[in-house]
């Protein structure tokens, strides 16, 4: 199964010490971006590293799954809006992001958005635990108590610049830990309990 987001809105440095490693503060509001739809894959297709890019990181990320539509809602309001959950990887060219000032290459290209199979969000989305394993060894580990934005906040954020479609994806930033990929890698992403996202690593041909 592949997701076809309308559009898949992500929040950077959401975890403090994700910030520290990346030499940023933590903002004072969620910081927003986007990513294209045409940048999902599912789980066990490849990550495609592009040649235009020297380092390319994993992200491990809590995904959640509109299910329906929110505009300018309360966080309370955006709870019941929510369809799932799921794994996401916010695969980022770090170089690029760097050099760019800005991120829509280093975040668009294509096979940047592994996203695995919806699982049903927890009663307590705050319960969720996140690891990434690259090659079966943890790089990133946390609960979801440590985001600085939770959930329904970020959605609540969201929804008053755009309203929020089913099906939508709103990634929920990163946890310390993130490194770069090298071919032959596979990286795996799990919401214990939730969803599973796993992705072998290959090199763009020329
Ligand atoms: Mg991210």
């Amino acid at each position: 199964m592949r997701l076809t987001p309308s559009k898949i809105v992500c929040v950077g440095r959401n975890y403090v010490e994700h910030a520290a490693e990346t030499g940023s503060e933590v903002p004072s509001a969620p910081l927003l971006f986007l990513k294209p739809p045409t940048a999902v894959i599912a789980s066990g297709e490849a990550i495609v590293m592009p040649r235009a890019s020297s380092r390319v990181d994993h992200e491990g990320e809590i995904g959640v799954v509109i299910g329906a539509p929110l505009y300018r809602v309360t966080a309370a309001q955006a709870r019941a809006g929510i369809k799932g959950i799921v794994a996401a990887n916010d695969v980022t060219a770090r170089d690029l992001q760097k050099k760019d000032g800005q991120w829509t290459r280093a975040k668009g290209f294509d096979t940047f958005c592994p996203v695995g199979p919806m699982g049903q969000a927890p009663a307590d989305l705050s319960s969720m635990e996140i690891f990434t394993r690259v090659n079966g060894e943890v790089r990133q580990h946390a609960r979801a108590t440590e985001m600085v934005f939770s959930i329904p906040d970020i959605l609540a954020y969201a929804s008053q610049v755009m309203t929020l479609l089913p099906g939508d994806l709103v990634l929920t930033g990163t946890p310390s830990g993130i490194s770069p990929l090298a071919e032959g890698d596979v990286v795996e992403v799990e919401i214990v309990g939730v969803s599973t996202v796993s992705s072998p690593v290959v090199a763009e041909r020329a």
